[in-house]
């Protein structure tokens, strides 16, 4: 099963008008120059700099996304973006479910459910994270935590097409530390089982699952290389534009 490799930069809350216009350009113009021409390069700044990143990536080969949006298409929701006004602004894609919007602003598998659905509804695909924290690791419960999320997270209008699955072990984000490659295989080949129960098995077959989590140009190439590693959702290493495009090289052929 040939699944598109994406390589996803998550910049969170990083970058001013300058710095971040500034990587939008860098990333598009080494995009141009690199070797792979069958992935995805996708970057997700702020919603501050989406018009911006917008203008600074135009004509190249990379994609725009959101780090969050309402499950909502309008209306009083005061501070929040709608599906609609990401479509609007010219976004392919939107993030949600991230560990850090599940634990700062309480999301439940529920309310990220109707995000992503209403995302879908409004013709954006979704990247859902799930992942467990350190002490459920260390409790072996990844599969268990990792399973309820999808079920809870993962909507009913959900498919290949529309969908990205996102694992990031909470423990590895931002830390310098990852998963052995093992484990990380272990556990994509586990959740793609979970989709299949859920969405069937052509849309697990299909459906890409990237890894999040200190991934880096160190260890990139053989976290990638993994039969059920679909891309990266990459944080850190995705403000620079060199670490995140030597990212996009280390993928697999
Ligand atoms: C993330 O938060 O999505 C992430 C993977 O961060 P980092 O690469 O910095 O660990």
């Amino acid at each position: 099963m040939v699944r598109k490799t994406l390589i996803a930069g998550n910049w969170k809350m990083n970058g001013l008008l300058e710095d971040g216009i500034a990587l939008a350009k860098g990333v598009a113009a080494e995009a141009k120059k690199a070797a792979r021409k069958d992935c995805e390069f996708l970057i997700c700044p702020p919603f501050t700099l989406l018009t911006s990143a917008k203008k600074a990536i135009k004509g190249s080969r990379v994609l725009l996304g959101a780090q969050d949006c309402h499950f909502d298409g309008k209306g009083a929701h005061t501070g929040d973006i709608s599906p609609l006004m990401l479509k609007d602004l010219g976004c392919q894609y939107v993030i949600v479910g991230h560990s850090e919007r599940r634990t700062d602003h309480h999301e439940s598998n529920e309310l990220i459910a109707k995000k992503a659905a209403a995302a879908i509804n409004a013709g954006l695909k979704v990247i859902i994270c799930i992942g467990e924290t350190e002490a459920e690791k260390d409790a072996g419960k990844t599969i268990d935590v990792c399973t309820a999320q999808i079920m809870g997270s993962v909507p009913e209008i959900a498919t290949a097409s529309n969908v990205v699955i996102a694992y990031e072990p909470v423990w590895a984000i931002g830390t310098g530390r990852t998963p052995t490659a093992a484990e990380v295989e272990e556990v994509h080949a586990a959740i793609r089982k979970v989709i299949g129960k859920k969405l069937g098995r052509a849309n697990a077959n299909k459906m890409r699952i990237l890894y999040g989590g200190s991934m880096k140009p160190s260890n990139a190439k053989e976290l990638l290389a993994l039969p059920d590693v679909d891309g990266g959702l990459i944080g850190g290493a995705s403000l620079k534009v060199a670490d995140f495009m030597a990212i996009g090289e280390a993928c697999k052929q």
